[in-house]
């Protein structure tokens, strides 16, 4: 009896896989139609000053809503390219239209990209990368390419000799979603890394949950200590920017300052945070 039991369990599961790869297989087909089309977009997310709300930069977010799909996330159309092999073409035009954007914004202002795995033990990458910034004209000073750590694990050795060339150029290099990976402190020890990008978990938390708290400040002590820069990711309310600033960490993303938008807002952006910014000065002046 539990035998049967078990086969037509078997059954039920080889057909959702079957439904799973079905759809997959769409989602592909359609990806590899868009990125043709010119349909994957990118997005900003502002990242500021949590003290006195001062734009620092922003992370693009790639964003795709195909016609007869919808809306799909791309923390699931990102790994279904890497899987199928063509991260690489989708990271080309992503970046080069981040880049395009970004070249626009005034040159205090930097851009945050994210970088999938698989390029991160590649090592024609960090020409890519040169190649298409320069051919943009955009400083790759002003460049800060996200990675994380599960990316780094696959091949460390491989991975932290891209990090050293792309900071050879300039480039900037952050750890994201920090906190949520293995052997975090091993990997801040053994590479050259700019940035930490606290996870947003723990931001979440910061304000219900006193050992978040703990965690977010025993992070910002070491980093402090190591000389790398940190930014509190998805902050969503008041209070905890308020904690994160008590905590003495100063750069954030999150709702709360403003969720991805177009590069034509960016634009709009700048330039009301610009008008705000003279506008206090005349009134300190006053
Ligand atoms: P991530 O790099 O950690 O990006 C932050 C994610 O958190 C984004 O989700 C962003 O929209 C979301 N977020 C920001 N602020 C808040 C907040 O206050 N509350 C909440 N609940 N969420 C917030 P998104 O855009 O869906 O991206 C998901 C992930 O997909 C990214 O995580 C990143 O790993 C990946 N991704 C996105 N764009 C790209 C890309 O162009 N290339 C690569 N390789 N990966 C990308
Ligand atoms: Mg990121
Ligand atoms: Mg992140
Ligand atoms: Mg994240």
């Amino acid at each position: 009896r539990s035998k049967r039991r078990g086969r037509s369990q078997i059954t039920v599961y080889s057909e959702e896989i079957a439904e799973e790869m079905r759809r997959s297989t769409e989602v592909e087909q359609a990806l590899r139609r868009a990125i043709i089309a010119d349909e994957v977009a990118v997005n900003f997310q502002p990242i500021i000053n949590i003290a006195d709300g001062a734009l620092l930069g922003f992370e693009a977010l790639a964003r795709w809503t195909d016609r007869d799909l919808g809306f799909i996330s791309p923390a699931l159309f990102i790994p279904l390219a890497e899987e199928r092999g063509f991260i690489d073409s989708l990271t080309d035009t992503l970046l080069r239209k981040a880049a395009e954007t970004a070249k626009n914004w005034p040159s205090h202002l930097f851009l945050s990209f994210n970088m999938s795995s698989i390029q991160l033990t590649d090592p024609a990458t960090c020409h890519n990368v040169i190649a298409i910034l320069n051919s943009v004209g955009l400083d790759p000073r002003r460049v800060e390419l996200e990675i994380t750590e599960t990316a780094m694990m696959s091949d460390p050795e491989a991975a932290g000799e891209v990090v050293n060339e792309l900071r050879s150029f300039g480039i900037r290099v952050s750890l994201d979603d920090f906190g949520t990976g293995q052997s975090s402190l091993g990997r801040l020890r053994d590479f050259a890394f700019d940035k930490v990008k606290i996870d947003r978990s723990f931001v979440n938390e910061i304000t219900v949950d006193r050992s978040s708290g703990t965690i977010v400040k025993a992070i910002l002590a070491m980093c402090e200590g190591l000389d790398l820069k940190v930014i509190a990711e998805g902050i969503e309310t008041p209070e905890q920017a308020a904690k994160l600033l008590e905590l003495g960490c100063r750069a954030g993303q999150g709702y709360l300052f403003g969720k991805a938008v177009n590069a034509e807002t960016t634009y709009t952006l700048i330039k009301l945070e610009r008008e705000t910014r003279s506008r206090q000065e005349r009134e300190l002046r006053a």
